[in-house]
C-alpha cells in the first residue's frame, strides 16, 4: 500500500490549532493522556486474551527516550488498531465530543489555560501530543487479526498520512518528535515526576529504561518500573491520599474535574467485592447526552479488567457515580452476555445503591453545604429514582431538596425540614410546579398560603412533575398541588369561606353565567373561591386533570397531550367583581363586557406563566383601557 495523505476535517483542524496554541497551559498532561490510552488498549487486549490464546504478552507500557533525535516513544502491547480503526479513532474525533469541546472553549473565552483540563474531559486526548511535538508517528498492529500494521504520521496541521508498516507484535507505538519548547520531557526525572503524579495507579508496569555508565566506561541498560501499580481500590482507606483519589478519579471518569466525595466499599459474605466510587464535583458536559456517555461502573474480576461500562452495577438515576467494582466471585472469562442477567451483579448493585444512598444521607446530615452543592449538580438525576426505584423511594424522598416560597432564592430544604416548620393548623404538604422560581413567586395561587403563613414547595425541575405522580405522601402527609381542585381548608375556615362564596355566587349569578358563556371555549367553569386575597382571578386545574405545567412540558417535548379546560376562579372580595357587576346590571349587552371577560382570562394565563393566544388583541384591549382611564382622569 502506498502512503495516502488525508486531510483532517475542518473541525479537527480548528481543534488542533487551539491545542497547539494553548501556549501557557499545563503541557504535562500529554503524557497522562497517552499512557491512559496505552493502558486502556492493554486492558482491552487482556480481556480478549481470555478467549484468544494468540493474544499474549507481558503486559506493559514502555517509554523510550532518544535524546539525540529528541523523541519520546510510548509503546504498549495492547489491542492495537486496524487501518479502519486508525482512521476512525485518530483521523476524526467523535463528532459529539468535538462540538461540545469547541463550545466549552468558546464559553471560556480566551482563558486558554484551562484547555488541557478540557482535553481530558472531551475524549480528544491523543491530540494533546501536538502541544509538545511538531510531528507524531503512530505504528500499530491489531491483536488477533491478520490485518497489516499501519503507520500514521502527522504534523498536526492540516493532514495526516497513512501507510502499511512492519511490526511483529500487537500493540501501538506513539513517537513524539518534540518541538523546542518541550525538550524538558527528554529528562528522566521529568518523565518520572509526571508518571508519579498522574499514572501511578495504572495497573501495568510503566517501564523507563535506565542507563548507567560503568567504571570501565561501558553502559548498562536496565528496565525500571516507575509506577507503583497498586490497584487503588484494593488499598486500605488510610493508605490512599487525596492526591491519589484525584488522579484515579480523573483516570476513570475521563474528566478533568475533581471528586466531591469518595466511597469505599468492601463486601464480605455471600457476595464478595470491593468498590471505590466517586461522586464528581460537577456535572460532566455529557450528563444529558446519553449517547456520548460511558454508562455504568468499571468491572474487574480479581484485578483483571473486564469492562468499563458495566451498566448492571448501578441504576440509571445514579449514573453520575463513577468508579470501580472488583468482584471475587465472577469467573474471569465472563462474557458480556453473561453479564447481562447475572444475579451476582444484581446483588452487587443493591449493595452499591444502599451504600451510595447512605453516604449521601450522611453528607446531607453532617455536611449540609457539600450536600447542597451536590444536589444542585445532580439532584435532577437523583430524583428520577423516586419514580423508578420504588424500593428506595423513601430514602430518596428524604434526599430530595427543594426551594420553597418562604425560603430565599437558591436555598434548598428537604421535605423533613418543611414538615418540621409546618404550623399546627397545616396538615398537608403543598407544592406548586413551574419553570422557575421567578415565575412561581408571582403566582396568585400563593396568596392564600401567604395569608396563612403556610410554606409552599417550589417544584421547578421538569422531572418533578413526573416524580410527584408516584409520591402521594411523605411522612404520612399528603402532597397537594395548590393549583388543582378545590382548596381544602380547616373546618373553621371552611365554614367561613363557604358563607362568603355562597353569598358572592348568589349575588353575581348572572354575571358568572355570562362570563362562563363568553369563555366557554377555554374554561370549564367560572366560580368564586377563597384562594385569592389580592388578585382578581386565577386558573386552576380540575382535580384529575394534568395542570398547566404538565401541559407546557408536553408541548416543549412536541408531544400530543389532550389539553383540558380549566377552572377560572374569582376573588369575591376584589373590587373588579363589583365593578363588572355594575356594568352588567346597567347594560347586559354592553360590548365592553365581552372584551373584559377575555382580558380576565388572558390575565390569569399571564400570571401563571402560560402564553396567551392572541397577544395583539390583548395589547389593543389594554391600550383602550388606558385611554379610557386617562380621558376620565382629565375630565375630573
Ligand atoms: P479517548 O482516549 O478519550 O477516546 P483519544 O483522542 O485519546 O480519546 O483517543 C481516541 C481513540 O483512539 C481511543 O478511544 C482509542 O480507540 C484509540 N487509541 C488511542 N490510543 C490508542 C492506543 N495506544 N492503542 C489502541 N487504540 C488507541
Amino acid at each position: 500500500m502506498a502512503a495516502k495523505t488525508k486531510k483532517f476535517k475542518t473541525e479537527v483542524q480548528h481543534l488542533l490549532d487551539l491545542v497547539v496554541h494553548s501556549l501557557y497551559s499545563n503541557k504535562d498532561i500529554f503524557l497522562r493522556e497517552l499512557i491512559a490510552n496505552a493502558a486502556d488498549a492493554v486492558d482491552k487486549a487482556r480481556f480478549e486474551a481470555l478467549s484468544n490464546q494468540d493474544i499474549a504478552a507481558e503486559w506493559a507500557v514502555r517509554l523510550q527516550v532518544d535524546k539525540d533525535a529528541k523523541t519520546l516513544t510510548i509503546t504498549d502491547n495492547g489491542i492495537g488498531m486496524t487501518e479502519e480503526e486508525v482512521v476512525k479513532n485518530i483521523g476524526t474525533i467523535a463528532q459529539s465530543g468535538t462540538k461540545a469541546f469547541m463550545k466549552a472553549i468558546e464559553e471560556q473565552g480566551d482563558k486558554a489555560a484551562d484547555i488541557p483540563e478540557l482535553i481530558g474531559q472531551f475524549g480528544v486526548g491523543f491530540y494533546s501530543s501536538f502541544m509538545v511535538a511538531d510531528k507524531v508517528e503512530l505504528v500499530t498492529k491489531r491483536a488477533g487479526s491478520d490485518a497489516p500494521a499501519i503507520r500514521w504520521t502527522s504534523d498536526g496541521k492540516s493532514s495526516y498520512s497513512i501507510e502499511e508498516a512492519t511490526k511483529d507484535t500487537h500493540g501501538t507505538e506513539v513517537k513524539l518528535y518534540f518541538n523546542e519548547t518541550a525538550e524538558a520531557y527528554l529528562e528522566d526525572w521529568k518523565i518520572k515526576e509526571i508518571v508519579k503524579k498522574y499514572s501511578d495507579f495504572i495497573e501495568y508496569p510503566i517501564i523507563l529504561p535506565s542507563i548507567t555508565t560503568n567504571e570501565d566506561k561501558t553502559t548498562t541498560v536496565e528496565d525500571v518500573t516507575i509506577n507503583s501499580q497498586k490497584a487503588i481500590w484494593l488499598r486500605q482507606a488510610s493508605e490512599i491520599t487525596e492526591e491519589d483519589h484525584k488522579s484515579f478519579f480523573s483516570h476513570i471518569s475521563h474528566h478533568g474535574g475533581e471528586p466531591l466525595k469518595h466511597i469505599q466499599l468492601a463486601a464480605e459474605g455471600t457476595t464478595e467485592f470491593k468498590a471505590l466510587l466517586y461522586i464528581p464535583e460537577k456535572v460532566p458536559f455529557n450528563m444529558f447526552m446519553p449517547e456520548t456517555q460511558k454508562k455504568g461502573l468499571q468491572l474487574y474480576v480479581r484485578r483483571v479488567f473486564i469492562t468499563d461500562e458495566c451498566e448492571q452495577l448501578i441504576p440509571d438515576y445514579l449514573r453520575f457515580v463513577k468508579g470501580v467494582v472488583d468482584s471475587s466471585d465472577l469467573p474471569l472469562n465472563v462474557s458480556r452476555e453473561i453479564l447481562q442477567e447475572n444475579p451476582l451483579l444484581t446483588k452487587i448493585q443493591k449493595n452499591v445503591v444502599r451504600k451510595v444512598l447512605s453516604e449521601l444521607k450522611k453528607m446531607q446530615d453532617k455536611e449540609p453545604e457539600t450536600y447542597a452543592k451536590f444536589f444542585k449538580e445532580f439532584g435532577k438525576v437523583l430524583k428520577e429514582g423516586m419514580h423508578t426505584d420504588y424500593a428506595n423511594q423513601e430514602k430518596l424522598q428524604k434526599l430530595a431538596m427543594y426551594e420553597t416560597m418562604n425560603g430565599e432564592a437558591g436555598k434548598l430544604i428537604s421535605l423533613a425540614e418543611y414538615v418540621q416548620a409546618m404550623p399546627e393548623a397545616q396538615k398537608d404538604i403543598y407544592y406548586i410546579s413551574g419553570d422557575s422560581r421567578e415565575q412561581l413567586e408571582n403566582s396568585p395561587l400563593l396568596e392564600y398560603f401567604k395569608s396563612k403563613s403556610f410554606d409552599v414547595v417550589f417544584m421547578t425541575d421538569p422531572i418533578d412533575e413526573w416524580v410527584v405522580q408516584s409520591m402521594q405522601q411523605y411522612d404520612k402527609k399528603n402532597l397537594k398541588p395548590i393549583g388543582k381542585g378545590e382548596l381544602d381548608l380547616d373546618e373553621e375556615s371552611k365554614k367561613e369561606s363557604e358563607k362568603v362564596i355562597k353569598k358572592a355566587t348568589d349575588k353575581h349569578k348572572n354575571l358568572v353565567a355570562f362570563l362562563q358563556s363568553e369563555l366557554d371555549a377555554n374554561v370549564k367553569e367560572v366560580r368564586f373561591s377563597s384562594r385569592l386575597t389580592e388578585s382578581a382571578c386565577c386558573l386552576v386545574a380540575d382535580e384529575h386533570d394534568a395542570g398547566a405545567h404538565m401541559e407546557r412540558i408536553f408541548k416543549a417535548m412536541n408531544q400530543e397531550m389532550p389539553v383540558s379546560k380549566r377552572i377560572l376562579e374569582l376573588n369575591p372580595s376584589h373590587p373588579l367583581v363589583e365593578a363588572l357587576q355594575g356594568c352588567y346590571t346597567a347594560d347586559a349587552k354592553d360590548p365592553k363586557l365581552a372584551s373584559y371577560a377575555g382580558l380576565l382570562y388572558d390575565q390569569a394565563l399571564l400570571t401563571e406563566g402560560s402564553q396567551i393566544t392572541d397577544p395583539l388583541k390583548f395589547s389593543r384591549q389594554v391600550a383602550e383601557l388606558m385611554v379610557a382611564s386617562l380621558q376620565k382622569d382629565s375630565k375630573k
